[in-house]
């Protein structure tokens, strides 16, 4: 069978990133991409198990690629991430048609593994931890002009209701020299808008280089046109970064602030370091001192025990601090975390009645923010042809808002567009370029 492969990718921006890490590694084994999984020598599904149905989603995709598995004997089935990482061995008796189960640290290993099965070996599975940091290539994006850069993998939070920790391990820092390598490869091969991207990015350190100091590098690599960075916990979020952020001309007005919850008592059971007013507090500071901000969050309703009381308090300040869009989310119990354990787990239609109040505040608050944007000219970094076709063109601003846009040019992926914003959509902004 050809050495071509095909990669799906479930879940976060790290593991967006891991696999444009191992599409690099297979390219620059020989492999080529091929156009789907019907075509190609091996089948690769980066896993995410934050939420029980995100590890659901690609559980049931091994399942459908049972049929093209017996159809093709000779293909090569891989399950990597986050669900390999935390079931390990036993997928491969759970699920016959898998072939390889690959961690989120030794995925450097999956060309060997892929090559082993491919000459007759056994199905094999590796969870080790080594560094799949020190990879030969940059991560390759497919010629896009966005894209992620890794600065630090794992977590030492431990909030109670996330497994990030137990699949992802402790926090280990990159040194700034290579990630500006890779970024500085990353910047060749024509992407423009870098994320620094972390489970925790802002207790990045290494030596005397923390943080603010990262971005500040980031952003001065040469070519590069936007930096922007992701995820950032409240707790570790400061003055310098703000300061940073606002000084740096090519760091992008955005600040992605998970909130979780309006509740201190929730809070506190999810270890999450910091109070409600806390936050009011930096959210404050955030839009005072980087003009132009937009902030985002994550929400999570439904935590065990909380009381429609304490669902309230986290509305309530919902609507007092106004995200420009929010991920908002149901409580999910994952295995092996503190969380999973409490007593007081709410029926799932507590959980979903919740989740559709907040839905529908956050998209209020949403459209409304969009909406204040008609009438302004931003720059927008065009990422190529809308979906929705009609001669349209989609592009981000640099707060990260999606633009859907007219043009008499056909802008390539890359460039940057001024544009005139005439309306807006919960989750577009429409206009057409100047
Ligand atoms: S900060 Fe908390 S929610 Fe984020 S990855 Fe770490 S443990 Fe998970």
């Amino acid at each position: 069978m050809d050495a071509t492969f095909h990669i799906e990718t479930y879940g976060c921006q790290m593991n967006v990133y891991d696999s444009a890490r191992i599409r690099a590694l297979l390219l620059a084994e020989g492999w080529r991409e091929a156009g789907g999984p019907e075509a190609a020598g091996a089948v690769i599904l980066n896993s995410c198990a934050v939420r029980g149905h995100a590890e659901e989603r690609v559980l049931g995709r091994v399942g459908e690629l049972k049929g093209l598995k017996a159809a093709r004997p000779g293909l090569v089935l891989a399950l990597a991430g986050c669900v390999a990482q935390e079931r390990g061995r036993a997928l491969l008796d759970q699920y016959p048609q898998l072939d390889i189960v690959v961690g989120t640290e030794s995925y450097d290993r999956l060309p060997q593994l892929i090559q082993g099965v491919r000459r007759g070996g056994p199905r094999s599975c590796d969870t080790s931890f080594c560094s799949c940091d020190r990879l030969p290539a940059a991560a390759d994006f497919e010629g896009r002009p966005a894209g992620y850069a890794a600065v630090m993998r794992g977590c030492d939070n431990f909030c109670t209701y996330c497994i990030v920790p137990y699949v992802r391990g402790r926090e280990r820092s990159r040194p700034p020299r290579e990630i500006a390598d890779e970024i500085a490869a990353m910047v060749r091969r024509g992407l423009r808008d870098i994320t620094l991207v972390g489970q925790n990015v802002n207790s990045y350190r290494y030596g005397d280089a923390d943080f603010p100091a990262l971005l500040a590098a980031a952003a001065g690599v040469p070519g590069i046109e936007r930096v922007r960075f992701i995820t950032s916990h409240p707790k570790d979020c400061g003055r310098r970064l703000l300061e940073a952020m606002a000084d740096g001309p090519r760091v992008c007005e955005h600040l992605h602030l998970p909130l979780q919850s309006g509740s201190d008592r929730i809070l506190g059971l999810m270890n999450r370091g910091y109070t409600a007013a806390r936050f009011i507090e930096l959210a404050a500071l955030a839009r005072s001192t980087v003009p132009g901000l937009s902030l985002t969050s994550d929400v999570i309703v439904g935590f065990p025990g909380e009381t429609e009381a304490e669902f309230r308090e986290t509305l309530a300040l919902v609507a007092d601090l106004r995200f420009d869009a929010a991920f908002t989310y149901r409580y999910s119990p994952r295995p092996g975390t503190k969380a999973a354990g409490l007593p007081d787990q709410l029926p799932e239609e507590v959980k979903l009645g919740r989740l559709d109040e907040l839905i529908k505040l956050q998209n209020r608050i949403t459209l409304e923010s969009n909406q204040a944007e008609v009438g302004k000219s931003f720059e927008v970094m065009t990422e190529g042809p809308s979906r929705k076709g009609g001669g349209q063109l989609v592009g981000r601003t640099r707060s990260n808002k999606v633009v859907a846009f007219a043009s008499d040019s056909d802008a390539a992926p890359g460039a940057m567009v001024q544009v005139r914003i005439s309306g807006a959509t919960t989750g577009t902004l429409i206009g057409v370029s100047a």
